[in-house]
């Protein structure tokens, strides 16, 4: 039961890195309203399309609302009484790295420090890893080889004011929209500022890029060395600062030197390209390099992450307003997990497993009986444990290693093998909590009250607003009460999440002279009264009233035993096994309105209206070379596992590379878990699976009849090869297709609509349109349409048939699934908060409206978010191409 409608609360977004700030308003019907906080640092009120569509996620469809114990619904005491018993059991026969938990980047970074505290400090082991290992360990991994610390050094400022800002592995656009908003309106205010996109797709971050670098995978090193021979070749160098605060430079040169000669072959760029670069960069001081999952997610990730850094430390561009190297997180606590130690080989307060001196300061903290001394098991390592035998016990909370991890079905098969799985959740039904032995109700955002931290380094208060509902309870109490349940009540007596924040802020004060970069210090003291009332505030606070500066390593000061950072020569990855079979490379990511494993946007028939289906980009050269067309199936494969997904063609795509986006689960398509064809694989040094360069086979997936319903009711959709299930208002929309071996009575089974005369013309094989239309009390209830290739209706104005006021549900033409010639057709959604199609910009470019703004004025697409801005820009480019440039 949400509260009646309430004050407003100033929280925070629960989705990407950025950490947007939020007021959300209940309503009295228990729905939220939503804004951006126009005095949140992060986006002075902007908000994306995933934030500003918060309002229509937090319903109580699906939602874990009691214990459960084998399916069976049971009360708390049980529950905690079993997860204790058997982890104790499991420690007591098997040794403390018998058990293991599996965070998230979602979770608070209060229920982080407690999951933390409990396996590392009084289990005794390090087996708690967490999904941010996915997004961003490489960037850990750099930062702590180069600067001795896992720092971000710079702020979101930097990149406004920048002369020079990179994106390498990083499609802002749809990845962290609202820093590229604030790039896109500096670039706009100070048009000199040059963008350079270094990414093997053009992704709609290429809008605002000077020079798009479409670089062959996993090409960043080459590239990146290359550049410091250059650096070093044009005595670009700031000597001084090298002299004063690095180490290495000579080796690191050497490396790069040598490899400079083949900097063409190893980047798959031309000459010309790589000198434009090259020389923007160098004469260029106020400099930016921004890199995220691209960058990280790789077998050589730290390589590419200290590639980077060296160029930075090179020219010192470092630590001052517009300059220095920025890792942009996924996850909106990815850097909280990283502050509290969620990571297997970190300690807790950016202390050191197997540092002598940080074990004695965590020790005596906690008055720990036992604590961990060597590095756990990394994600992959851990889920291989499970395969393995060697987990007895697993706790995952808020992630769903089932879709996310790579070889996702040997993971599932893993989960479903182990003798004791723990599922702390949100949501039901998930490809990971139905595997789980015992599943216990956690707070969802709206519910849950602490603090995040995001990718510039700054604490912001997600809170509660709605009330939690049934016998959902926090994270932490779960941890904390399972705790208590194995004897250790003292440690684990929190009153509340502000008591647990004290506690960690204490800690990062603990004998803390300067030697270690994250401390919070200032805050350890903080009333309840003013921990509920906290501002947005950047670390280091190292005491009350700290304002020191918000940048690190302009002056040095590095965190290594000589206060100098510390140059890598890094060289070429080896060269990736390729073989006949599978020659194409698959490339994974996010798109820009569904988040994770869609267990939230999956709700939101706002953030489902853009891209309703998996689907695969494939250049046209290869469509064409494997009998591929537009909107057909396609087939994507290795020995690893199979995808089948939507075609979509597009120039966009590198010819011999694929992409595919990773939300999809079961839950939501027939076989869109991307995931099961990733392998294993991960970077040496942080143990990050390289997820951006998988080797796959695609061809086209023959059907026999294609399909697209929207009912009222969800649909029961186990009847045919093909499916991909999406919210919209009032009902669903699902695409099918059907085998020869799916035909017999797929209508009824589909609709449960007794419909024995028309099954069979709707499963004829024609090309043409065959239809059939429910409707209960005169209103349209369901209509399907069939055809023997890819479904050619409208899908938005069907789906605005259950958006129409109740007269207006049966209109004319929906028998044809278009509106009649006097109505528009709308086109596939662009705009998605204000459900503006691609049919009605391009009617408006042809109006002559040449711009965003004016397109934005015609047809209010891109003037609420601004998430859509660079497709909009896109349809103008395309429909004048010369007009564009
Ligand atoms: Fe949320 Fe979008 Fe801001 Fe990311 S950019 S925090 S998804 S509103």
């Amino acid at each position: 039961m949400s509260c009646a409608s309430g004050p407003s609360v100033k929280t925070t977004c629960p989705y990407c890195g950025v950490g947007c700030g939020i007021i959300a308003t209940p309503q009295q019907d228990g729905s939220v309203e939503i804004k951006g906080d126009p005095e949140h640092p992060a986006n002075f009120g902007r908000l994306c399309s995933k934030g500003s569509a918060l309002g229509e996620t937090v319903s109580k469809e699906d939602r874990l609302l009691y214990p459960e114990v084998d399916g069976r619904r049971t009360d708390w005491d049980t529950a905690l009484d079993l997860v204790a018993e058997k982890f104790s059991s499991a420690i007591a026969e098997y040794g403390p790295d018998s058990v293991a938990f599996y965070v998230s980047g979602q979770i608070l970074t209060e229920d982080y420090y407690v999951a933390n505290k409990l396996m590392k400090g009084f289990i005794g082991s390090a087996n708690i890893d967490t999904n941010s290992r996915l997004c961003m360990a490489s960037s850990v991994a750099g930062h702590k080889r180069a600067f001795g610390s896992d720092t971000v050094p710079g702020t979101y400022e930097d990149l406004e004011q920048a002369d020079l800002v990179v994106l390498t592995g990083s499609n802002l656009a749809w990845c962290h929209p609202v820093i590229y908003q604030r790039l896109a309106a500096a670039k706009e205010a100070r048009p000199h500022i040059k963008v350079v996109l270094i990414d093997p797709r053009r992704t709609m971050s290429a809008d605002i890029a000077d020079l798009h670098l479409a670089i062959c995978p996993d090409g960043d090193v080459a590239l990146f060395n290359g550049l410091l021979d250059h650096l070093a070749r044009t005595a670009v160098l700031d000597r001084d600062y090298i002299e004063a605060n690095t180490n290495g430079l000579a080796e690191a040169l050497l490396c790069a030197q040598s490899m400079a000669g083949n900097v063409v072959a190893d980047t798959g760029l031309s000459r010309e390209e790589i000198d434009a670069f090259f020389d923007l960069f160098a004469s260029t001081r106020k400099t930016v390099t921004v890199y995220s999952q691209g960058v990280n997610q790789s077998s050589c990730g730290t390589d590419k992450v200290n590639a980077i850094l060296n160029c930075h430390l090179a020219t010192g561009r470092i630590g001052r307003p517009g300059m220095g190297p920025f890792s942009i997180t996924g996850q909106p606590n990815a850097m909280g997990g990283r502050e509290v130690g969620g990571l297997a080989n970190m300690l807790a307060a950016h202390m050191d497993l197997g540092n002598p001196e940080h074990s004695k300061i965590v020790q005596s903290f906690w008055q720990s009986p036992d604590l961990a001394m060597q590095p756990g098991l990394k994600a992959v390592d851990m889920f291989r444990a499970v395969a393995d035998g060697r987990i007895k016990a697993l706790w995952i909370m808020a992630t769903n290693p089932a879709d996310s991890l790579p070889d996702a079905g040997a993971v599932e098969e893993a989960i479903s093998n182990c003798p004791f799985v723990v599922v702390s959740d949100v949501i039901h039904s998930t490809d990971t909590v139905r595997h789980a032995h015992v599943k216990l109700p956690a707070a969802a955002w709206g519910e849950k009250d602490g603090t995040v931290t995001n990718s510039e380094r700054r604490i912001s208060r997600q809170k509660r607003f709605l009330e939690l509902p049934g016998e959902v309870k926090p994270d932490w109490w779960h941890l904390a009460e399972v705790a208590r349940r194995m004897g250790h009540d003292e440690a684990f007596s929190y009153s509340g999440p502000a008591e647990i924040f004290r506690e960690h802020a204490s800690l990062s004060a603990e004998r803390n002279d300067g030697a270690r970069d994250f401390d919070i210090g200032g805050l350890k003291a903080i009333s309840d009264a003013d921990y509920d009332a906290l501002a947005p505030v950047q670390w280091p606070v190292k005491s009350a009233d700290d304002l020191s500066d918000q940048r690190f390593f302009a002056g040095g000061n590095f965190f290594t035993p000589d206060h100098k950072a510390r140059f890598l020569a890094v060289s070429n990855p080896d060269e990736r096994t390729r073989d006949a079979d599978h020659p194409l490379i698959l490339n994974t990511g996010r798109i820009r309105d569904h988040w994770h494993t869609m267990t939230r946007t999956g709700r939101s028939p706002r953030n489902s209206s853009h891209m309703g289906e998996p689907y695969c980009e494939i250049h046209p050269a290869d469509a064409l070379r494997h009998g591929i067309s537009e909107a057909s199936l396609v087939e994507v494969s290795n020995a690893q596992g199979h995808c089948l997904v939507r075609a979509m063609i597009s120039t966009r795509q590198q010819e011999g590379s694929v992409f595919v986006p990773m939300h999809w689960t079961d839950q939501f398509a027939s076989s869109g878990r991307v995931d099961t064809l990733v392998a294993p694989e991960t970077d040496p040094v942080s143990g990050q699976p390289a997820s951006k360069n998988v080797a796959v086979a695609i061809r086209a997936a023959r059907m026999k009849i294609f399909g697209f319903l929207v009912s009222r009711d969800k649909p029961d959709p186990c009847w045919s090869a093909y499916w991909a299930l999406a919210r919209i208002n009032n009902g669903w929309r699902m695409e099918f297709a059907l085998s020869d071996a799916d035909l017999n009575g797929f209508v009824e089974a589909a609709c449960g609509k007794p419909l024995a005369t028309a099954a069979q013309r709707l499963t004829s094989d024609q090309p043409y349109l065959n239809r059939a239309i429910w409707l209960e009390s005169g209103q349209l209830d369901t209509a399907l349409f069939t055809a023997s290739q890819p479904v050619a209706v409208s899908r938005s104005w069907m789906v605005g048939r259950f958006e129409a006021s109740a007269d207006e549900r049966v209109p004319t033409g929906l028998l044809a699934g278009r509106p009649g010639v006097d109505q528009p057709d709308k086109g596939p959604i662009v705009c998605s908060c204000f459900a503006v199609g691609a049919n009605q910009i391009r009617a408006a470019i042809g109006e002559g409206h040449r711009d965003v703004a004016a397109i934005g004025k015609a047809t209010c697409a891109g003037t609420n978010c601004g998430s859509c801005k660079s497709e909009i820009s896109g349809l103008i480019h395309e429909a004048s191409p010369i007009a564009a440039e």
